[in-house]
């Protein structure tokens, strides 16, 4: 596996050792192999004056332009199997129809007499700095996609030569950044593992890199200035982390550590279809958190009963107005017919604060967004907007196994207020005679203290309840779930939380309503025992975690999960509570632990600090 000068480019040393600063496992497992280093220089573009003459020839090439980068899209997705990678295709070819985008560009032209690849740079740019202002990740990483589109079609302004990668099989690619497509074709060329400089968990990149469960750390700052293609690199994207040229020694170390991985995954992966039932028969239903139409793939096939936890926001995005009624309903009818014949709950918008859009503006101007005019605050605001999107639900239940979920819903009077406008869709629909499921059922997001303190009110008003610890954590303790500085006191096993899991699980069980958690903790294996001994009964998460989750629930009984939660429960603060999740989780669920763990807690980095 070492390299030899041969493989190197010319001109280039070998270099000695180097372990890179942990970057963020997009998609798990263990890769060892040559690096295949794609340095792609950002492409010049050049800034001509047309004069008014030139206007209409530009814009038509610039349309020439779009009309080509589409052709090729649909080529490559021609060399594709059915499924996610398509759709991802699918997905940036959308994008590449933007009216938005068109007249930005062609407007440019216009108002500037300026060439066509300036306009676009100009308007890739503007959206970019849109987007990169977004709180969300998700939304920040749809960034990058534009930057490929831009260059794709750029290239065919300019008139330069396709850039396709054509790595040897089983390369470890290295690059800046991957496009889908890029991605996507190097399902075939067997690639072995990815690593990008930038990109986060949601990247197209990382969301493709799963569902072909391909190694992949993203994020790691500077790789390719220290990376010859041909170098020896050990990917570790159970940690983040990234050796180039690691000595012998580590390589075999790294090379059993993979081969035990790759036995535990198939161990893990084989039994995913199976119910999350625990050793004794108590049955916990696992569904999946997505927020783009082709995650519901990857959750089907990482065995998710359904859609937990549709987040509609996507929907909104990169637009200047609200989806429409229509819109709404085709969107949910094709995610019910992806996830048949499980159901799909989804959230109704939940836009502001960490999710903004450019429909509202004047999210700007809040100096709180998070206790600002968000969510089902917002939505009861702009009620044509609310009713749009709750008709179209109501129409594509008909289809399928629908729930509708109100977000961050704060007490009854707010709730009143939304099934008012429930009602009044469905009014709508009866009346302009189109066709509506009648008992579509209605639930709500359980987010917020004021929501659990009156608990026992609400749950007579909904027909079941989920759990968002990301918003009930912030909320609860005043932390920005979104500012690392303060990121320490972000703690899910606060007794404060626990009980409030607890009595929510409790309120929900005597009234006979179902109870789920939708929120980070759901994926994370080493709470699984915490929260199915509170009395949790569902749990939704992002695709990738479902295996995991359920393999921890299929080996253990509940009555030591339920002494876990009693152990936790007793516990006065937060270090407590971790030390005795730590000490039985790590125990029983070591390689559960390394492969599925989030961010270690506080007292894990206290111990490694010690020791
Ligand atoms: C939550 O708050 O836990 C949740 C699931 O919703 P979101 O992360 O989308 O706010
Ligand atoms: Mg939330």
């Amino acid at each position: 596996m070492n390299t030899t000068d041969s493989d190197r480019p010319p001109g280039r040393k070998a270099r000695s050792r180097l372990q890179l600063p942990a970057g963020i496992s997009a998609s798990p497992g263990v890769a060892i192999g040559p690096a295949y280093v794609v340095d792609r220089r950002r492409l010049r573009v050049p800034r001509n004056p047309i004069g008014a003459e030139g206007v209409d020839e530009e814009v038509a090439r610039f349309r020439a332009g779009l009309r080509t980068t589409q052709e090729q899209l649909e080529e490559i997705k021609s060399r594709l199997p059915h499924g996610e990678h398509r759709q991802i295709l699918n997905a940036q070819q959308l994008m590449l129809c933007d009216p938005d985008l068109a007249a930005n560009v062609e407007g440019q032209i216009r108002d500037e007499q300026i060439n066509a690849e300036w306009a676009l740079a100009q308007a890739a740019d503007e959206i970019r700095a849109t987007l990169a202002k977004a709180d969300a990740q998700h939304f920040r990483e749809r960034g990058s996609d534009i930057t490929f589109l831009a260059e794709c079609v750029l290239r065919n302004l300019l008139g330069e030569p396709d850039d396709s990668i054509l790595p040897p099989v089983g390369s470890i690619i290295v690059a800046h950044e991957l496009s889908p497509a890029d991605t996507a074709e190097l399902a075939r060329r067997q690639v072995t593992g990815v690593v990008t400089e930038v990109g986060g968990q949601t990247s197209h990149s990382a969301i493709i890199a799963r569902s072909m469960e391909m190694p992949a750390v993203v994020g790691v700052e500077g790789i390719i200035e220290h990376a010859d293609t041909g170098d020896t690199i050990i990917v570790d994207a159970i940690h983040g982390v990234v050796i180039l040229r690691p000595r012998p020694s580590e390589l075999e170390r790294w090379n059993e550590v993979r081969g035990r991985y790759e036995k535990f995954e198939d161990l893990v992966q084989k039994e995913h279809g199976l119910p999350a039932s625990t050793r004794c028969g108590s049955h916990v239903t696992i569904r999946a958190n997505v927020a783009l139409r082709e995650e519901v793939a990857s959750a089907r096939f990482h065995g998710a009963e359904g859609i937990g936890l549709y987040r509609t926001e996507f929907l909104f995005m990169e637009r200047d107005t609200p989806p429409t009624e229509e819109e709404h309903y085709r969107f949910a009818k094709s995610v019910l017919r992806s996830a048949a014949p499980y159901p799909v709950t989804f959230r109704t918008f939940d836009l502001g604060s960490d999710k903004p859009t450019k429909i509202m503006q004047f999210a700007e101007r809040e100096a709180n967004p998070a206790m600002g005019l968000r969510s089902l605050r917002l939505a009861l605001r702009e009620r044509e907007m609310f009713l749009a999107q709750l008709r179209g639900l109501f129409r594509a239940a008909v289809h399928g196994p629908l729930k509708i979920m109100l977000p961050l819903v704060s007490g009854l009077s707010e709730l009143r207020l939304a099934k008012e406008v429930v009602e009044e869709a469905r009014t709508q629909l009866e009346e302009a005679g189109m066709a509506h499921a009648q008992d579509v059922p209605l639930g709500i997001m359980v987010e917020m203290p004021s929501t659990v303190l009156v608990l026992d009110v609400l749950v007579k008003h909904a027909d079941f309840m989920s759990i968002g610890t990301n918003d009930l954590i912030q909320y609860t303790l005043a932390v920005d779930r979104e500012n690392d500085d303060i990121g320490y006191l972000y703690r899910p096993l606060h007794p404060a939380i626990v009980r409030q899991i607890k009595r929510i699980a409790d309120v929900g069980r005597a009234a006979n309503v179902p109870v789920s958690l939708c929120g980070e903790m759901a994926a994370d294996p080493r709470y699984t025992w915490v929260l199915v001994g509170l009395g949790i009964t569902e749990l939704s998460m992002h695709p990738s975690a479902v295996p995991i989750i359920k393999n921890i629930i299929r080996s253990s009984e509940l009555s030591e999960m339920e002494d876990l939660a009693a152990e936790v429960l007793s516990a006065e603060d937060e270090d407590d509570a971790e030390r005795a999740v730590l000490r039985v989780m790590r125990q029983r669920f070591p390689e559960h632990l390394d492969h599925g763990g989030g961010q270690k807690l506080t007292v894990e980095r206290e111990d490694d600090r010690t020791r």
